[in-house]
């Protein structure tokens, strides 16, 4: 028995029996009996405290009152509080001064003296005091030690440095009040990097800070972090990226180089100052994906050898176009690495630059100092290079240039924006260039995309929607395509059913006739329907294909390429109207059929629901771009839902089309008083509605 509890037995603060029924429940819980006692309400913390201050001699304290010096916390570690239940609170000469609840836990001294080398000088306080002030003061460890208590396995996130002293400054912020950023700046990393992500958000807002990844071209939210710790993970990347800590009003851009598992990323970091703080966004290189060969990014049989055979050619332009993120640049990339081997002076324009390739010569734009792409093209073409590369052709300087460069002993490659391959003949012309200078040097168009791929996992098979196959159907009946899969979601796709991303793409092969109709400013279309008759296969049919090898989905094609269009000018309309979404409420069966079938017929895509509660929930979470409801209706009528998207300002703006068989002035006034925009009497003339619909659709745009 020890000197404590004997003590509180001559006090009478607690009884023999008590004691017994704290040692029974003292064996499964290994916890000291004072501290049981306490939790089975036997003493009161305050008794117990000023009970072992007089015998051991050891001075109270109360946290509440105390001024706790934070540099004195930062001395322990975070696990070493938590484990001995100790918080230091300033140091005096060479001691430490610090709380602790157990004056008998000796191991706990020793163990603080060893790890701040500093002499300990104990105040007691009670249990409960302490742990408040360890979340407290701890907080920001506390939120990671929460975070990282889940994360399994540790990865092994190097930060690569040509400069041995970065790696010191970097062992000094391991060591540093940084600790918690250190670590949750790893784990994001190196998270990031097994997650396939190609950029890193960090936004500092008003409650907390969020950290999405990008993957496979979708942002995802990957979590929220407390806002305490937005500065030091802000100053903590700015140190890596060789940023300026103490400026965080301008924007800023660096670099990064890691390491994880040895698989070594290229990190392009960005700042810039929002009212909430700095957001910082990372995009990640992956230094791998800069090898990659033109079949693995997708290119394959007639197309891989068509593009082969021209990127052979001595001389000639060769354009890759598509949005942002299509995959441009990795084509280009991928096109140098091949002629790399056969060519010996390439010479690459960029801005940025985005993968540093042995065996090239690469430059960076800068419009600072002057460098821009035409600039940068006047003095690269007195090296007399075989091969250029263009990052863009924006202006008429860059492109007469390039044009230029390709008709005398040059084979340039650049990228431009266009939706499809041989609209880029249109936008050169636009740009100011002269139509014989394209039609004598361009050789070859490509247009890409990047769809994803359907995840292996979860593969099933499944019916798509009818509108949606309507819309294919060309190409469905062409290609044969029996049966469609999509992925049902698992963990390994993150429950998205897609996995990674293929490119698809369209190759426009500049013909002898087509060189012809260029020069002689043939027409857009007229030009497309010849390039088709040899063999041009639009993104559309390439997109197909791939959901016809049961690679991607017709729902991916159809977000990404749009439409199998180029048919039809009704298949456009109707695609014009697909994205448009109207829910229909009414309690009555019939009258949703009749009006679904109107409306879809219309090109439109329709929601249903059976009352005025489920509309009104339906709106709050899938916002609609136009409800048609009914007004008598179980539940809740059409009045009280019109009110019910009225009172909140995300379903305000929603259009309502009220509609009833009551035909009298009263409801109807009862209804655009309520909030409805328009009102139609049951039974409705079809035309008349599909007009309303449409004049309700443009008054919102
Ligand atoms: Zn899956």
């Amino acid at each position: 028995m020890t000197v404590l509890i004997d003590e509180l037995i001559r006090e009478g603060l607690i009884t023999a029996e008590q004691l017994n029924d704290a040692r029974i429940k003292r064996i499964g819980a290994k916890k000291p009996l004072q501290e049981l006692l306490v939790e089975m309400g036997f003493i009161a913390e305050e008794q117990l405290v000023s009970a072992s201050s007089k015998i051991f001699n050891m001075p109270v304290t109360q946290l509440s009152k105390e001024t706790i010096d934070p540099s004195a916390v930062r001395l322990v570690p975070y696990e070493l509080a938590m484990r001995y239940g100790i918080l230091p609170l300033r140091k005096e000469g060479d001691a430490l001064v610090l709380a602790m609840s157990d004056p008998q836990d000796i191991m706990a001294l020793d163990d603080i003296r060893l790890n701040t080398g500093m002499s300990v000088k104990p105040l007691l306080a009670a249990k409960s005091e302490i742990n408040n002030h360890i979340k407290k003061y701890y907080q920001a460890e506390d939120n990671i030690y929460d975070i990282l208590k889940n994360v399994m396995g540790a990865d092994k996130v190097e930060i690569v440095t040509e400069d041995a002293s970065e790696f010191f400054l970097d062992e000094r912020a391991q060591r540093s009040e940084d600790v918690p950023a250190v670590k949750i700046c790893n784990l994001i990393l190196s998270d990031a990097v097994k997650q396939r992500a190609s950029d890193i958000h960090i936004e500092s807002q008003e409650k907390t800070v969020k950290v999405r990844y990008r993957i496979d071209g979708d942002l995802r939210n990957i979590m929220d972090l407390p806002v305490s710790l937005h500065s030091s993970l802000a100053a903590r990347l700015k140190v890596l990226a060789q940023l300026d800590t103490a400026e965080n009003r301008k924007p800023q851009d660096g670099r990064i180089k890691i390491s994880v598992n040895g698989r070594k990323v290229d990190l392009r970091v960005s700042t810039i100052p929002t009212f909430y703080g700095e957001k910082i966004e990372m995009r990640l290189l992956d230094i791998q994906a800069a090898k990659t060969g033109l079949e693995s990014m997708g290119f394959q049989g007639p197309d891989l050898d068509i593009y082969k055979q021209a990127i052979t050619a001595a001389q000639g332009l060769i354009l890759v176009t598509g949005p942002t993120g299509s995959g441009k640049t990795s084509t280009l990339y991928a096109t140098l690495n091949v002629v790399k081997t056969e060519k010996n002076n390439i010479i690459t324009i960029e801005d940025p630059i985005e993968y540093l390739i042995d065996g090239l010569n690469q430059m960076q734009v800068n419009p600072v100092k002057d460098l821009t792409f035409a600039n940068a093209l006047k003095s690269i073409l007195r090296q007399d290079p075989n091969v250029i590369l263009i990052g863009e052709i924006r202006d008429k300087e860059t492109a007469e240039m390039a044009f230029q460069a390709s008709l005398t002993g040059h084979l340039v490659l650049s990228t431009l924006h266009t939706n499809n391959a041989v609209a880029s003949i249109t936008r050169l012309v636009d740009i100011g260039l002269e139509p014989y200078l394209i039609s004598s040097a361009l050789i070859l168009v490509v247009a890409q995309r990047l769809v994803k791929m359907i995840c292996p996992h979860c593969k099933e098979k499944y019916q798509p929607d009818g509108h949606l196959l309507s819309l294919f159907k060309s190409h469905i009946d062409q290609l044969g395509i029996k049966e469609f899969y999509h992925g049902s979601g698992c963990s390994y796709c993150g429950f998205t059913g897609f996995l990674g991303r293929t490119a698809i793409f369209e190759i426009f092969r500049i013909s002898e006739k087509i060189r012809g109709m260029i020069a002689q400013r043939f027409a857009e279309d007229e030009i497309l329907s010849e390039a088709k008759k040899s063999g041009l296969k639009t993104l559309a049919r390439a997109g197909l294909e791939k959901v016809s090898a049961g690679i991607t989905t017709l729902e991916e094609i159809f977000n990404i390429v749009g439409a199998a269009s180029e048919e039809e000018a009704v298949l456009r309309s109707a695609q014009a109207g697909k994205d448009i979404k109207i829910l229909i409420v009414d309690d009555e069966e019939d009258i949703l059929k009749i009006l679904e079938k109107r409306l879809t017929d219309a090109g439109y895509r329709v929601v249903k629901a059976r009352d005025g509660q489920e509309a009104v929930a339906f709106c709050n979470k899938e916002k609609p771009d136009l409800v048609i409801s009914d007004v008598t209706m179980p539940k809740m009528n059409g009045f009280e839902e019109v009110k019910a998207l009225r009172s909140k300002l995300e379903t305000a703006v929603i259009p309502v089309i009220l509609l009833t068989a009551r035909e009298d002035k009263e409801s109807e006034l009862q209804g655009l008083d309520a909030g409805a925009d328009d009102y139609l009497t049951k039974p409705f003339d079809s035309d008349k509605l599909l007009a309303r619909v449409k004049m309700l659709l443009r008054r919102k745009q």
